[in-house]
């Protein structure tokens, strides 16, 4: 089953290998096991359903609440040959009947609907008429109340597939991570026996930078001026500051657009097609934006200001590098950030047991951005993942040039004023008291009596604001959660008083340019705008980033070449491979380059299908995939039974993997097997004379062998 798979993602998708994952999400599916799958942004969960969709017999029906994106969904993997549609409120009612009848002729394999058509009678009425192999739900985290995008709409989600006689293959994906979030997904669809896989989060291409600048507009000009050429999207906390920034880079001859939810619906229409379109380079929105945005050559994510919890900041630059190139992801914070979450926490949450939820996950995200460890792994750690590194190299605290500096004087001195007020107060009253302030409520305590009374004056009132919450962030002193966190001493808060434990800091980093491409790369983002355009469709779904910087890399010049490089399928070398091409041999002619050509050359590599001279084993294999049982290949390629059994043998030796589906059954019975077995239990597997010694004449050798390669070879490598 899963060789199949894994023809369907070359042929329709142009891609070598699955990514983390994949594999075994699609095989738990294809075996019709209820699946949910939590992988970060940009892991590629589309690809698990989508393959059994094409591998099943039926139609799969998949859930999502991006209405604005199901047209692109479903142009995206028609453009790969998949026979899709969506039915959503912008369909009207005389197409949703041609839809209809398009199930019922077996003409759609995956149909994209809203939540809201769960509620339709005829909708519900036509299920029951057509085969439906798996029910996908995309974004199932908004079956949560706990999650951070509840829709009342997916809770009908259970009673829908309750309504088949004959049960789909149920399949639930997201993003969210958290424990609560993903017991609810289970208990709300009402998964069955479910296999459940969680990802790695970490998303290796993207850099992380949290800054604490002074000038936070200036260094924004600075750095979308500085990639210029490049997609980004820069995200603010609310309205007037996405207006105030898209002014000023809209001023400065920069192009931008705006989403927030005070525009009119046609305006974010278009302004959000123009940034997907490679219209405008840049976006600048409120996190009403993103959800669902597939284009996979966002190079950069700026947050102009602290989201309020990891879980939304960790979505949101997940929108960065979905194509795996270098992207970068730059947090700038300002105290004044923590003000603006707090009121729309306040404005926004009811609950009082939502709303101490929020504070909590608020606390983590204030947390992060004072930790001056890795980022990366704070993130991480923060998803309930272990990792066994220190340094990613790739934060701003880890690639961060800046020395470190023992700050354990200031960090006691803060430690020692806190223990000297004697009540708990909050960071900024600290603040006040250790750069002397004469306050009405300091004098009111009488803390221009203590000790620690101005000790600290050195520092800005923001800069001693920024330590203090560094050394909470790194639990030298803790912080209380609640509405008006206090802060509290704790058992490491004693050691670095004592002098018994150091604080060791580092400083903050600038942020440079992404890596630049070559010229080639250029050209071939023109062409591929040029197609864009006449076909409108998006850029990247001609080809992805990566797809052209493998191509002006690797410098393909026939169709058998194209077909190595990974997003070039069937279907896109029959469409846009001459164009793609030709270009690239003008370019070679034109600087007088010499490629060096070589193939990827793994068996399951179009390229080596397709290629003058494949190992001979590699026929056997590729003649296996197709489905054709070991006798028949034998036959037509005029070898013994036992020559194919040893090409089966050395391709799991180079391969390590079993991925196809090998019919032993054809070559003996039960009941031989288990004599068999039997026989090698008592003799070993070292020699076949003695096994064949000991069975009658009707087991013979060829049998034996396959055997072996059945139950010892192959369970050997599977291991
Ligand atoms: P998600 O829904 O998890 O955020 P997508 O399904 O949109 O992610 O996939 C992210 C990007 O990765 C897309 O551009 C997709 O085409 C690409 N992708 C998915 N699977 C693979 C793969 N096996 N090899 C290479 N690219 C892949």
């Amino acid at each position: 089953m899963i060789g199949n798979a894994e023809e369907v993602l070359h042929k329709y998708y142009g891609y070598e290998t699955f990514k983390k994952h994949q594999k075994e999400v699609i095989e738990s599916i294809l075996s019709g096991r209820d699946t949910l799958a939590i992988m970060p942004t940009g892991g590629g969960k589309s690809i698990c359903y989508q393959i059994p969709a094409v591998l099943f017999k039926g139609v799969t029906i998949v859930i999502s609440p991006l209405i604005s994106l199901m047209k692109d969904q479903v142009d995206n993997i028609s453009e790969l040959g998949i026979r899709a549609s969506y039915i959503n409120s912008s369909i009207s009612q005389q197409e949703i009947l041609s839809i209809f009848s398009d199930l019922r002729n077996g003409k759609v394999k995956i149909l994209y609907v809203a939540p809201e058509r769960l509620d339709s009678p005829e909708f519900y009425q036509l299920m029951k008429t057509i085969e439906v192999s798996q029910v996908a739900v995309d974004e199932a985290h908004c079956v949560s109340q706990w999650g951070h995008d509840f829709r009342i709409s997916y809770t009908h989600i259970c009673k829908f597939i309750e309504n088949f006689s004959k049960r789909p293959v149920v399949t639930a994906f997201t993003a969210t991570a958290t424990e609560e979030v993903r017991e609810d997904i289970v208990n709300q669809i009402k998964l069955k026996k479910e296999a459940v896989f969680i990802s790695g989060f970490d998303r290796e291409n993207l850099k992380i930078s949290c800054l604490k600048t002074g000038n936070k507009l200036q260094y924004l000009l600075n750095y979308v001026k500085t990639n210029e050429a490049q997609s980004g999207i820069i995200y603010a906390s609310t309205r007037k500051e996405v207006d105030n920034i898209y002014e000023k880079l809209k001023a400065n001859d920069l192009s931008v657009t705006r989403y927030h939810a005070g525009l009119p619906d046609r305006d974010r229409k278009i302004n959000q097609e123009d940034f997907v379109y490679d219209k405008a380079n840049i976006i600048v929105a409120t996190n009403a934006f993103g959800m669902g945005i597939d284009k996979s050559n966002v190079r950069y994510v700026i947050h102009y200001n602290m989201p309020g919890n990891i879980e939304s900041y960790y979505q949101e630059i997940g929108r960065a590098g979905r194509d795996g190139e270098s992207s970068e992801c730059i947090l700038m914070f300002s105290a004044q950030d923590v003000i603006t979450q707090k009121y729309l926490i306040e404005m926004s949450i009811q609950s009082p047991e939502r709303r101490i939820n929020e504070y909590k996950k608020l606390q983590h995200m204030i947390d992060f951005v004072h930790y001056n460890g890795c980022l990366r792994k704070f993130i991480l750690n923060y998803f309930g993942e272990e990792v066994n590194y220190n340094q990613c190299d790739n934060c701003s605290n880890c690639i961060n040039s800046g020395e470190y500096v023992d700050k354990t004087l200031d960090a006691q001195k803060v430690i020692s004023c806190v223990y000297r007020m004697k009540r708990e107060f909050g960071v900024n009253m600290i603040v006040d008291v250790l750069r002397g302030s004469s306050q009405k409520k300091v004098l009111h305590y009488g803390f221009n009596k203590l000790s620690t009374y101005g000790i600290m004056k050195d520092y800005s009132k923001e800069a001693l604001s920024n330590f203090i919450n560094t050394i909470i962030a790194h639990k030298y002193i803790t912080l209380k959660e609640g509405e008006y966190p206090t802060v509290v001493l704790n058992a490491q808060s004693i050691k670095v008083l004592k002098g018994e434990e150091k604080v060791i800091l580092k400083e903050s980093v600038k942020a440079n340019k992404i890596t630049a491409h070559n010229d080639l790369f250029e050209i071939l983002r023109n062409l591929r705008r040029e197609i864009a355009l006449e076909e409108s469709i998006p850029p990247y779904m001609v080809f992805s980033d990566a797809t052209l910087k493998e191509l002006s890399i690797r410098y393909p010049i026939d169709s058998n070449q194209i077909l190595d490089i990974s997003g070039v399928g069937d279907l896109k070398l029959k469409k846009y491979g001459e164009r793609f091409l030709n270009i690239i041999k003008k370019y070679i002619e034109e600087n007088k380059i010499e490629p060096n050509w070589s193939f990827k050359g793994s068996i399951t590599s179009k390229s080596e299908r397709k290629n003058d001279k494949p190992k001979t084993h590699h026929i056997t294999i590729n003649m296996l995939r197709d489905n054709m049982g070991i006798k028949e290949i034998a036959k037509k390629r005029q070898l013994t039974l036992s020559t194919i059994l040893t090409h089966i043998t050395k391709y799991f030796e180079e391969e390590n993997v079993m991925d196809i589906n090998i019919k032993f059954e054809e070559l003996f019975t039960y009941s031989e097997e288990r004599e068999v077995l039997k026989v090698i239990d008592k003799v070993g597997i070292s020699k076949l004379k003695p096994i064949k010694e000991l069975l009658p004449d009707s087991i013979n050798y060829d049998k034996i062998r396959a055997i072996i390669v059945k139950n010892y070879i192959l369970k050997e490598v599977v291991k």
